[in-house]
C-alpha cells in the first residue's frame, strides 16, 4: 500500500503530461538540441498515431538532431574548403580525357588515399581538366568528412610572404598543416616570388607522410627547378611529394577550346543556309 501511494505521489510531483512535456522541452533546450526540440511535437504525434515503441520514438527524435548536426558540420567544412567551383568527379567527362585511368579516379573518389597520406599530382597543359579533378577530389573529401582546403600556388606564396612580414609565419604554417587534404592548384602558371620556393617547401615538408596534398601543374617535374627558381629546393620538395603519390597525366585538347570549337560549329551550321551558293 505504502509503495503504491509513494508511486502515486511521485507521479504527482512530476506533474501532468503537459508539464512533463514542458520539462522535456526544457531538457532539450539546455542540451541545445534545437532540431530535436523543434521536431518534438510532430515526432510525439506520429509516435502516438503509429503506436511506436519508446525505443523507436527516441531513435526518431535523436535522428533528427544527428541529421541537423551532420548538415551543419558539412556546411562548415564546405565553407572552410573555399572550393572555387562546384565541379565534381561525377560530372567529369572521361570520354573527353582519353588515356586517363577512370578506375583510378574512382578509387581516389573513395578518399582512401587520405588515410595513407598519399599525394596526388595532376600534370598537363591548360584546359585538360586538372582543376576540375582537383576540386572534384576536394568536394569528395569534404563530403566524406575530411577537413579540406583549396588554394593556388600563387595565393599560398602570397599569404606566406605577408605572414612573414607581419610576424605570423608559424601561425600560417600551422594553418596549412591543419587540413587532412590541401589542394594546391596551378603551380607553374604565374611567376612566383623569390621566397615562394621555401614557403611551398615548408608546407610540403610539414605535411610529409602525415596528410595529403593534391597539386596541379602545367609543367613537367623536370621544369620545377625553373618554376621555383631553386633546383635544390625543387628536388627536395618533389622527393617528398612523389614518395607516396599518384601521378595523373592529362593531355589532349583543351576542354575550353573544345567548347569553343563546338560553339563555332553551331554558329557555322546556323548561318550556313544563307551562304549556300544559288
Ligand atoms: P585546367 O585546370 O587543366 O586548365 P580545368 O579543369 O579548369 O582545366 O578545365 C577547364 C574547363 O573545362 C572547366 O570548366 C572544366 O570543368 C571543364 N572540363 C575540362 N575537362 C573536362 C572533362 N573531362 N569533363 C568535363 N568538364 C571538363
Ligand atoms: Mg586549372
Amino acid at each position: 500500500m505504502t509503495t503504491t501511494s509513494n508511486r502515486t505521489s511521485s507521479a504527482g510531483s512530476r506533474g501532468s503530461a503537459a508539464s512533463l512535456y514542458q520539462q522535456l522541452r526544457g531538457h532539450l533546450a539546455v542540451l541545445k538540441l534545437d532540431a530535436a526540440a523543434a521536431a518534438l511535437p510532430s515526432v510525439l504525434e506520429t509516435a502516438t498515431a503509429e503506436k511506436w515503441t519508446m525505443t523507436a520514438t527516441l531513435e526518431h527524435l535523436l535522428k533528427v538532431e544527428v541529421d541537423a548536426t551532420e548538415a551543419r558540420r558539412l556546411a562548415g567544412r564546405m565553407r572552410f574548403a573555399c572550393l572555387p567551383t562546384g565541379a565534381t568527379l561525377a560530372d567529369f567527362d572521361f570520354d573527353a580525357a582519353p588515356g586517363l585511368d577512370q578506375a583510378l579516379i574512382r578509387e581516389l573518389g573513395t578518399c582512401a588515399y587520405l588515410e595513407s597520406a598519399t599525394n596526388v599530382m595532376l600534370v598537363g597543359p591548360p584546359g585538360t581538366g586538372k582543376t576540375h579533378l582537383a576540386v572534384g577530389l576536394a568536394h569528395a573529401a569534404v563530403h566524406a568528412g575530411y577537413r579540406t582546403y583549396v588554394t593556388t600556388a600563387a595565393d599560398l606564396a602570397a599569404r606566406c610572404h605577408k605572414a612573414a612580414i607581419e610576424g605570423r609565419w608559424s601561425t600560417t604554417m600551422r594553418f596549412f598543416a591543419g587540413p587532412t587534404l590541401l589542394v594546391i592548384d596551378e603551380l607553374g602558371y604565374l611567376p612566383l616570388p623569390a621566397e615562394a620556393a621555401s614557403a611551398l617547401f615548408q608546407v610540403v615538408a610539414q605535411r610529409y607522410l602525415k596528410t595529403s596534398i593534391v597539386i596541379t601543374t602545367n609543367r613537367s617535374v623536370s621544369e620545377w627547378g625553373e618554376v621555383l627558381g631553386d633546383t635544390t629546393v625543387a628536388a627536395a620538395m618533389l622527393d617528398r611529394l612523389l614518395h607516396r603519390s599518384v601521378v595523373l597525366k592529362l593531355d589532349g585538347d583543351s576542354y575550353r577550346l573544345r567548347d569553343h570549337h563546338a560553339r563555332n560549329e553551331t554558329h557555322r551550321t546556323a548561318i550556313a543556309p544563307s551562304r549556300r551558293p544559288l
